[in-house]
């Protein structure tokens, strides 16, 4: 069976050559049996690059903070280079560095990427990795901004971690900065201003998601607060109401009111906080009658999931399962047969029998991954429109050859550098998590 991957190269290689032009990632294209959410998800990062926005992809529409990384110009050695050509690159570069770097590749990235990793996995299993390899003298970190900061937190202060394009950020992440973090914090307290219990509990524990900056998960750590990941969130929140009267929970609106619907918590006790209305446009009563305060921030790759979908894939395939990610809204989640990180949906597709079908409700590159690993299941993204994460997109084979031949020159392109101080307070934050027990 021809995958929709295929499809969409051939498709692309088709219009390429009608065009006399050269295509090197045909990622999507409005071709016969697929649609993509943008035409120029065709054109290569660089080009993108120089442009204001994240780019075509899902993230389109949203706002990249000012102060977000830039990535320079790339040295047309390699804009102008073939495919064959940056993959003989990076395949030398890799071999004569040896142990010496490790390529870490999230589970989003194009296959052309994750083909040179030696560590495939989501944000913290890859921080984890360059955990594990304190002999590594850098990490190559094909993932965004945010993955490269946690992996630098938590390998050791000589080990370089290099982010291959510096825009590739994440706009979840970009959704929360630490000045309207810190804003939101001083406005809470003044809200909650009530005297101290005899329970000891705080009046708010500062929750985020390891999509966040490091300067978030800093202080987190700073204000008794912690850090979740989409596995262990349930257990991270219960943690929090051990120890608070309420929770703020950045920056995912969508992973926190999923799991406090989980846990039992009646929607009308999650507040959104929108950063930029006073108190987050909500009454101090509010405020105080919440369980839970949501940051307004989102996922523009898992926000495009919906029901209509869910019930098209039921129609279209009667016993299909439906399994979604937990950054989608929460009538997604509760439409779906079952919801979990990246991990769960892996481990649910791994478990299944032989002509099972299965529609996923994540980033495209892991779930037409899935099905390549798993011929013998129908595995299918529940969104028709090819639309990958447009800053995950950022990650090319030529900013990968660049930064690996500049490693092999003695030089560190695009080193990612977490101040000591913020260093210490996350990582006080990350440890809470860890020792967090269900
Ligand atoms: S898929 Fe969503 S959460 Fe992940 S990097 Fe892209 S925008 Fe951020």
């Amino acid at each position: 069976m021809t995958s929709v991957h295929e499809l969409i190269r051939t498709a692309a290689q088709q219009e390429a050559s009608r065009n006399n032009t050269v295509s090197r990632k045909p990622i999507a294209l409005r071709a016969t049996g697929v649609s993509s959410c943008d035409s120029g998800l065709v054109r290569d990062p660089w080009a993108i690059d120089r442009a204001p926005g994240y780019g075509p992809g899902a993230s389109l529409d949203d706002t990249v903070p000012g102060s977000a990384p830039r990535q320079g110009p790339l040295p047309e050695r390699y804009t102008s280079a073939s495919d064959d050509e940056l993959r003989q690159w990076i395949v030398a570069a890799k071999e004569q560095l040896g142990d010496r770097v490790q390529i870490l590749g999230h589970f989003y990235q194009r296959d052309e990427i994750i083909e040179h990793a030696d560590f495939v996995g989501d944000s913290f299993m890859l921080a984890q990795a360059a955990k594990d390899h304190p002999e590594a003298e850098a990490f190559v970190f094909c993932g965004v901004h945010f993955m490269a900061e946690t992996a630098d937190i938590l390998s050791g202060p000589e080990q370089a971690v290099i982010l291959p394009n510096l825009a590739a950020g994440c706009s979840m992440a970009d959704m929360a900065t630490i000045d309207q973090v810190e804003d939101c914090w001083r406005d809470l307290m003044a809200a909650l201003d009530e005297p101290s219990r005899e329970d000891g509990l705080q009046p708010v524990i500062p929750v985020t998601y390891m999509n966040s900056s490091a300067a978030i998960k800093a202080f987190c750590g700073r204000n008794g607060g912690i850090v979740c990941t989409s596995s262990n969130a349930r257990t991270v929140l219960e943690w929090a109401f051990e120890r608070g009267q309420r929770v703020v929970f950045f920056p995912d609106q969508h992973l926190g009111r999923n799991t406090a619907k989980d846990m039992g918590i009646a929607e009308e006790l999650m507040p959104l906080w929108r950063p930029h209305l006073a108190l987050g446009g909500n009454t101090a009563q509010q405020l105080r009658d919440a369980r839970v305060i949501l940051w307004n921030g989102f996922c523009s790759v898992h926000k495009r999931f919906t029901v209509a979908q869910i019930e098209k894939a039921r129609a279209d395939y009667p016993g299909v399962r439906v399994i979604v990610h937990p950054e989608c809204p929460a009538a997604v989640v509760e439409a779906a047969d079952g919801a979990g990180s990246t991990e769960y949906i892996r481990k649910q597709i791994e478990a299944a029998a032989p002509g099972d079908v299965i529609a996923v409700g994540t980033e495209i590159n892991l779930v037409n991954r899935l099905q390549q690993q798993h011929p013998e299941l129908t595995v299918f993204c529940l969104d028709p429109v090819v639309c990958p994460c447009s800053t995950m997109y950022r990650i090319h084979p030529a900013y990968l050859a660049w930064t690996l031949e500049g490693l092999l020159a003695g030089e560190q392109p695009n080193r990612v550098s977490v101040s000591d101080e913020v260093s210490r307070d996350s990582r006080v934050a990350l440890e809470r998590m860890l020792a967090a027990r269900p």
